[in-house]
């Protein structure tokens, strides 16, 4: 076994590793504007770090899912929203390019990489979260197109210029792309505790018109591709969870060498010591686990077990880290300006997005049983 980074690895890494120097300082100052970054967005246009998984016939880097991987963890060291706008600029460059008709990827597929734009990925409703199969919206036959109503109450980039909108046609889910802009839609932010640049919305859809060939694919069979392609954004998210928690470690660690308490630094603490030196090793392990399931994605290989293992375990362990590096830091963590405690309002956003764990322990139960516990 080789764990040495291929050099196309490594050049991303290093490229990846001075955008996060550039954001570091600005991560608190982001969140607290609570507005969409796009002056950052433009950063990682122009350091080419936009579609690093997208095919380089669809104008990404073609560099694969690890890479993918490794880049979302060093941009998630520095701010875990920069490191999420990476993985939504992959989703949408597959997406447009295995699945849009000439027209969509003429209009949207360059917008991937350009840093003017981010793509909404519209699934969740009031009524449906983790179990998609109880989706409301509708797609109904609109003279040469669809006519689509429907809630979506949970959908990030809602600065977004499109979105991939799921509703369900005649024959079955189908995702459309919708432009945000378009006659009937409305976009309601949420004030949310974290992630606040990315701009949480609920978006409502009152009978939006769109050509034929805005649909992605064939129902069902687009589906099912775009669920493909979030099995390996799980995993991406899951990169970002490991650099967020390595920096709240690193910044924890730091502060306890430092930090003297009845005469003698944290660090000489057991106490505090012992508890860092086992979520390292966790984080160690995870860290195995997320790439493992990016290298077999890149091989074509079936990595759904390792993406929902993965899924199911690195976020709170992200939180479980974060929280522990706060009571390290003491109070001065607490405070809004400090990094520390924005670290862990953010990665709790992955415990639900992109598939909570409970959901992701029945797709390892399903493999381990083979039936799905209720
Ligand atoms: C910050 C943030 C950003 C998001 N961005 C988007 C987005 O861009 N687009 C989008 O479409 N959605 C988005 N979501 C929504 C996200 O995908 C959903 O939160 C997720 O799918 C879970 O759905 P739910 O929240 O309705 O929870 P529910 O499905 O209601 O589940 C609630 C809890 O019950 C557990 N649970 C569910 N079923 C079972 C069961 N059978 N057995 C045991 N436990 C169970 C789940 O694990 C979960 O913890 C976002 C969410 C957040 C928090």
């Amino acid at each position: 076994m080789d764990f040495t980074l291929l050099p196309e690895h490594e050049e991303l890494v290093e490229v990846a590793r001075r955008v996060a120097v550039e954001l570091a300082p600005g991560y608190v100052e982001r969140d607290r504007a609570g507005s969409f970054p796009w002056e950052t967005l433009k950063l990682l246009a122009d350091s080419g770090l936009l579609g690093v998984p997208v095919p380089a016939e669809a104008g990404g880097q073609g560099a694969g899912e690890l890479a993918a991987g490794l880049v979302c963890e060093e941009l998630g060291k520095a701010d875990y929203s920069t490191a999420l706008m990476v993985i939504q600029a992959g989703t949408a460059g597959k997406m447009l390019w295995r699945l849009g008709s000439e027209r969509v990827k003429e209009q949207w597929l360059p917008r991937v990489t350009t840093g003017d734009t981010t793509f909404g990925l519209a699934l969740t409703e009031p009524g449906t979260g983790s179990d998609i199969s109880a989706l409301a919206a509708r797609a109904k036959p609109s003279g040469d197109g669809f006519s689509i109503r429907g809630e979506k109450s949970s959908m990030s980039f809602s600065e977004s210029q499109m979105a991939f909108v799921l509703a369900r046609t005649e024959n079955g889910p189908a995702l459309f792309v919708v432009p945000l802009d378009a006659p009937g839609v409305t976009v309601a932010p949420f004030d949310d505790m974290g992630s606040r640049p990315l701009g949480r919305a609920v978006v409502t859809f009152d009978d939006v018109v769109v050509p034929a060939d805005a649909m992605l694919g064939t129902p069902g069979a687009g589906v099912k591709f775009a669920l493909g392609s979030l099995a390996s954004s799980k995993v991406l998210v899951c990169c970002v969870c490991l650099g967020v928690a390595e920096a709240a470690l690193a910044e924890a660690v730091a502060w306890a060498k430092d930090r003297v308490t009845f005469g003698a630094p944290l660090a000489t603490r057991q106490g505090i010591a012992f508890p860092a030196a086992d979520l390292a090793t966790q984080l160690e392990a995870a860290r195995l686990l997320a790439q493992k399931a990016l290298w077999k994605a890149d091989r074509g290989d079936d990595f759904r077990r390792e993406a929902a293992m993965a899924k199911a375990w690195i976020p709170r362990l992200a939180s479980t880290v974060c929280h522990e590096a706060i009571l390290t830091l003491g109070h001065v963590a607490y405070s809004r300006e400090h990094p520390a405690q924005l670290r862990l309002r953010d990665v709790l956003a992955t415990e639900l997005g992109e598939g909570p764990a409970n959901t992701q322990r029945m797709i390892v139960a399903r493999d381990l049983f083979g039936v799905t516990p209720s």
